[in-house]
């Protein structure tokens, strides 16, 4: 089995971006829409007819602009549009012959899919996989009347919405559907889109949706009974219990409040045998809301209503007794003020459940209830805990799934609090504490276990094949290096990595350290090195603290001096005698950015935001990456066109770093010159360390030798330097730019053309090295930056001064 191409039925909200993100893993796809039976006002004036292929495709076209159009971007690049074709139901459906994969994603009607299927039996090729994206409807129940070879092919796949950024995606199979077909998609979901593939039974609403929704339920039926508020239950629910910020009813106001009602009823209906089925039913206050058109955002206005711009801008939020807004409330509660300080999200959820105040109280309630439904569930919905954690922490993105909260909280401790309250415990979870297991999951010798309720005893944990999990490794073998800031670890087969830990993975002089130490010890006894970690971010540039207090107790000897260490320790990555792989993801920023420059590959998750990102706080990047961004614009100049004018592709580099451009993922940082051709992806950011060391065993075996830094760089000296400066002059004058970002631009300017050179000059490295030291200091020691340095270590975002 293999997938060259694929297909989507139906354009709309998901089914065109689940066609984005097939592209964006270079699958061409076919994207394919009702035909419309009627003309619009536009099109009749145009003189257009229905028989217009313009007009037939008029809906599948309209769901790929919006697609094309979808922020949070759904391609990673728009050149990636390319792939895919559309096209309408009754015109096209004999392409579909061509298609490996097709997947459905229409209308959430039983009877209109399975009309749609027997249509596209009529085309399909015996052998080709065809999935069902439907949220609800039962998977067997589709196929059902369909040929063997149909049946035998056809699964859910259950994509999250936005489907290229959340990470979950539940596979349901049916009696028929063959073994290897599954396995087979699994694996194509895994590797080729970068999902988390999580398998679920074929009940109503799968995994994910299903606890879900039962635990917003409880959430919002404690509030009304319990007399929470709306904003307090929002700060209890948020990360403070490991959510995301959105939290309880900011998630509820992004669904859609009159989505979230059809799915609860959907869930009623299809629930008759569920002891809690009575959870399901809307309470009045939401029926209320849904008929008088308080949807959430779509409608603005939902649980809360926004109004005002701008300073202006004004929370208001419903109020379920009297069911009118008032003004948001500042939530103050003591508990989670004091939760704040644990970093440790276990360690929190456990404090603040046990906590005996109005935060405990809620959290106990709407907790022990969640977990003892989600425990019942088993096998109904998984066969084990491990899917059901996996599900909620990549589709909902809680830090923490049911189990293991549950296991941070104390499982013993809770069953005998569920006991008192006379609240009955699961039988499963009775059965696995008669056996003397104290938790889900237990770790011995660096090997994780689940308690598994079928067995009735602990299993290993199969980490995915394929990925290396670097807690893992640490648990197992240790570290061969450590400080504050990062550890190297052997990651097998002659491979060490380094791993950056600090806040943020931030940059300070202890990690600088280590890469110092790293590459000393590889180049002794390892065959390469990974620089890779798998925190939240692979880094967000230089540690800012520690640059403001140099400068403003104006160490300028000192600050020279982080900066020789900061572009030695980049640059040696790749001048070191051993093949270094740098594995970026998430946010790249300012010195994360110069390691990956300075590799001598990447491999790149597909989400990598990397940038250089320094003007934002008023320097430029000076640990090596204006020299790189010079070199590699230099070196994009076609061998075939030695004599072009090579100032437009300086101006290119200019513009990224002045512009501090960040990269929207890995495919777009190489058209920015972040990533260069040889660098590939990993579409699944599991399995980036692993397919890192790969790429340093094969450069390797392949008799890496080490480069040798570059004495020929051709700087274009000062008229290209007066060009430069007028550009920047007339920004100023126009208003586009800042005094302060005017200046900025001429150091940047200055370095990228050679500092004071009369005529254009071959130069060395180390000799733009020096001129990125000075013009960093420079402008380190004027107020405005130290403004901005401040402002961003209070803010976290730039100020433009
Ligand atoms: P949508 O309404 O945005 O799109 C549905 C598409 O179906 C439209 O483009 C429409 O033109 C087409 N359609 C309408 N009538 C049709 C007919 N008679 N025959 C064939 N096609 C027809 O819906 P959506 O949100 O993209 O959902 C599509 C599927 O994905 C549903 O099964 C839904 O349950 C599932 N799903 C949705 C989400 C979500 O968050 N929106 C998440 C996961 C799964």
């Amino acid at each position: 089995m293999r997938i060259e191409k694929a297909a989507v039925l139906g354009a709309g909200t998901m089914g065109a971006q689940i066609a984005a993100h097939l592209a964006n893993a270079g699958v061409p796809t076919l994207l394919l829409d009702i035909a419309p039976n009627e003309l619009t006002a536009e099109e009749a004036a145009k003189g257009l007819t229905l028989k217009d292929e313009a007009v037939r495709n008029r809906i599948a076209s309209a769901g790929f602009e919006a697609a094309k159009k979808a922020k949070p971007a759904a391609f990673f690049t728009p050149e990636l549009a390319s792939l895919i074709s559309i096209g309408n139901f009754e015109d096209d459906l004999a392409k579909l012959k061509e298609s490996d994969l097709i997947i459905e994603a229409v209308v959430e009607n039983l009877d209109l899919k399975r009309k749609l299927y027997e249509r596209v039996e009529q085309h399909r090729q015996p052998g080709t996989i065809i999935a069902s994206n439907t949220s609800g409807i039962p998977i067997h129940l589709l196929a059902e009347g369909r040929s063997e070879d149909f049946r035998q092919h056809f699964l859910g796949i259950h994509f999250f919405n936005p489907p290229r950024y959340l990470h979950l995606v539940e596979i349901i199979r049916t009696q028929w559907t063959k073994p290897e077909v599954s396995c087979f998609t699994f694996g194509f979901l895994d590797q080729r889109l970068g999902k988390g593939v999580v398998p679920a039974k074929d009940r109503p609403n799968f995994i994910a949706n299903r606890i879900g929704t039962y635990g917003a339920m409880v959430t919002l039926q404690t509030m009304l009974n319990d007399g929470y508020t709306i904003e307090e239950v929002d700060k209890i629910t948020g990360p403070a219990a490991g959510r995301p910020k959105s939290a309880t009813f900011r998630t509820f106001d992004l669904v859609g409040l009159d989505v979230f009602a059809h799915v609860i009823k959907n869930l009623y209906e299809a629930l008759p045998d569920d002891p809690e089925r009575e959870v399901f039913k809307a309470p009045d206050f939401l029926t209320g809301m849904v008929q008088a058109g308080l949807l959430g955002n779509k409608t603005k206005a939902g649980f809360y209503k926004r109004q005002g711009s701008g300073d202006k801008k004004e929370f208001f939020v419903i109020d379920p007794a009297t069911k009118e807004y008032r003004p948001a409330q500042k939530v103050k509660l003591p508990a989670l003020e004091m939760a704040k300080n644990l970093e440790d999200t276990a360690e929190r959820i456990k404090t603040l459940v046990w906590s005996k105040d109005r935060v405990g109280a809620f959290l106990w309630k709407t907790f022990a209830r969640t977990a003892s439904y989600t425990a019942n569930r088993i096998p109904e919905i998984a066969d084990t805990v491990v899917e059901v954690d996996r599900a909620m922490r990549w589709g909902f993105a809680w830090e923490l799934g049911p189990f293991e909260a549950w296991d941070a909280i104390g499982v013993g401790k809770s069953v005998a609090r569920m006991r008192e309250d006379g609240l009955k415990v699961p039988a499963n979870v009775e059965e696995m504490l008669a056996t003397g297991a104290k938790s889900f999951y237990k770790k011995e010798n660096g090997q994780l276990f689940y308690f598994d309720f079928a067995k009735s005893d602990y299993l290993p944990l199969a980490e995915l094949p394929g990925t290396i999990i670097l807690k893992s490794v640490k648990d197992r073998t240790g570290v061969i290096k450590k400080n504050a800031g990062a550890s190297l670890i052997d990651i097998g087969d002659g491979v060490a990595c380094l791993e950056f830990h600090s806040k943020m993975n931030s940059i300070g002089g202890d990690t600088l350290q280590m890469v110092k130490q790293s590459l000393a010890e590889v180049e002794k006894n390892f065959v390469g090195l990974v620089v890779g970690n798998q925190g939240q971010n692979f880094s967000v540039g230089a540690n800012l603290m520690l640059m403001l207090m140099e400068a403003q107790e104006e160490n300028w000897d000192e600050l020279d001096l982080i900066g020789r260490y900061f572009q030695q320790a980049t640059t040696s990555l790749r001048y070191s005698p051993k093949p270094v792989v740098v594995a970026p993801f998430q946010m790249v920023f300012g010195g994360g950015c110069e390691m990956v420059l300075h590799a001598d590959r990447v491999r790149a998750a597909g989400e990598t935001y990397i940038g250089l990102v320094e003007v934002g706080v008023g320097i430029i990047p000076a640990g090596a990456g204006t020299k790189e961004m010079l070199v590699r614009a230099l070196n994009t100049i076609p061998k075939d066109m030695a004599d072009a004018d090579p100032f437009p592709f300086v101006k290119r580099a200019f513009e990224t770093i002045a512009l501090a451009k960040v990269a929207t993922s890995a495919e777009e940082a190489r058209s920015l010159g972040f990533l260069g051709a040889d660098d590939s992806i990993t579409m699944n950011h599991e399995r980036l360390i692993a397919d890192a060391k790969k790429e340093v065993l094969a450069l390797a075996a392949g008799g890496y030798v080490q480069p040798q830094p570059r004495t020929d760089i051709l700087a274009l000296g000062n008229s290209a330097l007066a060009t430069f400066k007028l550009g920047i002059h007339q920004m100023k004058r126009a208003g586009y730019v800042s005094d302060h970002d005017a200046l900025i631009g001429e150091k940047l300017a200055r370095v990228l053309t050679g500092g004071d050179l009369n005529h254009e000059t071959r130069v060395s490295e180390q000799y733009l090295l020096d001129l990125e030291r000075e013009a960093f200091l420079s402008l380190v020691g004027t107020r405005k930056t130290q403004e901005r340095i401040a402002h961003m270590l209070k803010t976290g975002k730039p100020l433009r001064n």
